[in-house]
């Protein structure tokens, strides 16, 4: 079970938090489809309500002024394959007698099941098979013993994997990042109070300053008179895990992630796609919406090159068609980028022409465009990826198909560009990446792209010297 999700957490002066938590969630709805839940405290008790379906939709207008309180969390929660499971669906709250908690997680955890065997004999009862009411029950459990913030840090020496959660305990929001940051979480400041949310696009949107990102390893508490916040760097490892694919695709263009903009981000992968394996064609076109910055870097870094080669919006998406990515059947798969996406034949025929696309991970895309482009009249096709090819799963959180349905996965560039029949494809390296993100490859999670994880997954390789925390209910919190 992986949790690709957007999480949200926010405490205000003396106003409600339940309508500026209903926006970030709508600013994150690109991280989450399937469901969408708010969990507020208004200093007595909590109040939830969270729905299958887009923000839109699993909100009306009187559930939002039912949730009272100055305080609280928001979950947009990713789809997996074929299956719409109401039991995940977060924030997960409950009531412990250590106090009321809420939980929004964003991440995987590698060890959720250690965790799950141990507290289950010693009597936790679970209602849902993911990570997060792991992670409930275990701080809940260190509540009984612990302050608030050393509670955390035991959580998190148990916990091992990619989380980054808010967190609300009582009328306290919390927002902690794994300590090696592979999911995005940041600050802001609202006029009111602050913020924590998985990117600050949910800030802008709420007309908010970024303060800046939460520290891989660091917890952050909100004060709940909405004053201000309060750091706790509970862990410092040598080398931090971001997740490289939040870049190239999973993230919005407009937010800013670990420093670095996005849309730059991508617009300098484009340029570097350019120095790497630029080929000379008519035009040059993106796969919308995820290709166009990469492809206004390339065709830029093209015209700086001397080329005189053509930048135009040649494919139209259609914007009311969903996810398509995630469909079950590879028909189905097929039959949803045909409706997604159609060229304007003007812009094609006769030419050669050059689409430019963020990944490639069965192929589906780029077989369909490449034919379509062709059906049209286009002479040649060329292909050009901003990221390296995908050949592993992904196990920290994003949703990657599995190693037998990844196109790349034990082919050469070349018979991928054969199985989809394009005049020729090239992907970036992984250095050109790693420079565009001002990263070094030890930094990053390149797992999809190597097969090496920077975490102990069972069965695969890691990259790094990594242990996995032992599991006992002792405590092992030094005095700090
Ligand atoms: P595919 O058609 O299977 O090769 O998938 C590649 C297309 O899906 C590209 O256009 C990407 O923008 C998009 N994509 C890549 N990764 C994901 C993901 N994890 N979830 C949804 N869409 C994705």
């Amino acid at each position: 079970m992986t949790e690709k999700c957007g999480v949200v957490g926010v405490s205000l002066e003396d106003r409600d938090a339940a309508r500026p938590l209903y926006y970030s969630l709508y600013a994150l709805q690109h991280r989450g489809q399937e469901s969408a839940g708010i969990v507020t405290h208004d200093g007595f008790q909590q109040h939830s309500h969270v729905e299958m379906g887009l923000v839109g939709d699993a909100f009306g207008e009187g559930d939002v002024e039912s949730l009272n309180g100055p305080v609280g969390i928001g979950h947009v929660r990713y789809p997996t394959a074929g299956s719409v499971n109401s039991c995940c669906a977060q924030p997960f709250s409950v009531s412990f007698k250590s106090g009321s908690l809420g939980l929004s997680h964003n991440g995987n955890l590698v060890n959720a099941e250690e965790i799950r065997d141990e507290l289950a004999g010693l009597g936790h009862a679970f209602t849902s098979d993911g990570d997060t009411e792991v992670i409930a029950h275990d701080l809940a459990r260190n509540l009984l013993e612990e302050d608030l913030v050393r509670a955390v840090k035991r959580t998190m020496e148990r916990i091992h994997g990619s989380y980054s959660l808010t967190i609300m305990h009582d009328d306290t929001v919390l927002g902690v990042r794994d300590p090696q940051g592979n999911r995005p979480l940041c600050i802001g400041e609202l006029d009111d109070g602050y913020i924590l949310a998985s990117e600050s696009a949910a800030i802008d949107t709420l007309d908010g300053e970024l303060v800046r990102d939460v520290e891989p390893g660091e917890l952050i508490v909100l004060r709940s008179d909405g004053t201000g916040f309060d750091s706790y760097q509970l862990f410092d490892e040598d080398n931090t895990a971001h997740c490289f694919f939040e870049h190239v695709y999973f993230a919005r263009p407009d937010s800013v992630i670990d420093e670095e903009l996005v849309y730059e981000v991508r617009r300098e992968l484009g340029r570097e796609l350019w120095a790497e394996s630029g080929v000379e064609s008519d035009v040059v076109m993106p796969v919308p919406d995820s290709g166009r910055s990469f492809a206004s870097g390339y065709a830029e870094a093209a015209t700086d090159d001397g080329s005189d080669v053509e930048f135009a919006e040649g494919l139209m998406k259609n914007r009311y068609v969903g996810r398509t990515f995630i469909m079950p059947t590879q028909d189905e798969r097929e039959r949803a980028v045909r409706l997604k996406l159609n060229p304007i034949k003007s812009t094609v025929e006769g030419k050669s022409v050059t689409i430019i696309d963020d990944s490639i991970v069965r192929g589906t895309t780029s077989n369909q465009l490449v034919q379509l482009l062709k059906d049209v009249g286009a002479e040649e096709v060329h292909v050009r990826i901003g990221a390296p090819p995908i050949i592993a799963p992904c196990y920290m959180g994003i949703d990657m198909a599995s190693r037998d349905e990844l196109i790349a996965a034990g082919k050469s560039t070349d018979e991928i560009r054969e199985k989809i029949n394009a005049d020729s494809l090239s992907y970036l390296s992984i250095d050109a990446v790693a420079s565009a993100l001002q990263s070094s490859r030890s930094d990053l999670c390149l797992g999809c792209v190597t097969g090496e994880y920077p975490y102990d997954i069972e069965g695969e390789a890691t990259d790094r010297e990594v242990t996995r925390p032992e599991i006992s209910t002792e405590s092992t919190i030094a005095d700090d």
